[in-house]
């Protein structure tokens, strides 16, 4: 234990997803011997994420504007819309070069085990946007979704929530809806998947 801010700071750090008590010292101590225009800066980033970070109202992705890049984005495909966990899922995807659709973001997957339902995730949204109910879509839009890709993390959770909403979305008889092919690591999470495995796993999805 140190004194003072600097163990407030390792603390702070410690909490972070992915930072390990180690990790958190090496990251205060570099700090601290940082100059002070690099902390300014990593303050203003601070702020900014909080203050600056909104979730598009359509999609939920994460984005600056009240609706996000991609579903302003007029010369992208508005009938297909590809279903992921995370928001840094679309990233993956993207890199891919392979999907040209827009995406709708869970903020999750079911979990049991952590009283994670479906009531956690933004799928009765999903449902809406489906269903061409959503309101206040952008000017003149008309939202004609034709095609569902559920690509959910392959691990167990992942594999629940898709069959969850592939269940439901079977009140749309002329939805196609279909899964990332297999090929896909299971137990994986997307975000660790190649982008060549990731586009051979879009391209070959399977109608479900
Ligand atoms: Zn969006």
């Amino acid at each position: 234990m140190f004194e003072g801010p600097l163990q407030d700071l390792i603390d702070e750090f410690a909490r972070l997803p992915g930072v390990g008590p180690k990790s958190a010292q090496r990251i205060a101590f570099y700090l601290l011997q940082t100059e002070p225009e690099d902390i300014d800066r990593l303050r203003a980033a601070l702020a900014a994420v909080r203050d600056g970070v909104t979730f598009c109202r359509i999609c939920n992705n994460v984005s600056r504007e009240e609706v996000c890049r991609i579903c302003a984005d007029s010369g992208r495909d508005k009938s297909t819309v590809c279903v992921v966990e995370d928001a840094k899922d679309i990233q993956v995807i993207e890199r891919t070069g392979e999907y040209t659709g827009r995406y709708h973001v869970l903020g999750g997957a079911l979990d049991p085990l952590a009283n994670i339902g479906p009531k956690d995730l933004a799928i009765a949204s999903l449902l809406q946007r489906i269903g061409g109910v959503q309101p206040d879509l952008p000017d003149g839009e008309i939202p004609d979704i034709t095609e569902v890709i559920l690509a959910t993390d392959p691990d167990t959770e992942g594999e629940a929530t898709a069959s969850y909403i592939a269940r439901l979305l079977k009140d749309f008889p002329d939805l196609t809806v279909s899964r990332l092919a297999s090929g896909m690591p299971l137990g994986g999470d997307l975000e660790f998947v190649d982008e060549l495995t990731l586009s051979r796993a879009l391209s070959g999805r399977l109608k479900l």
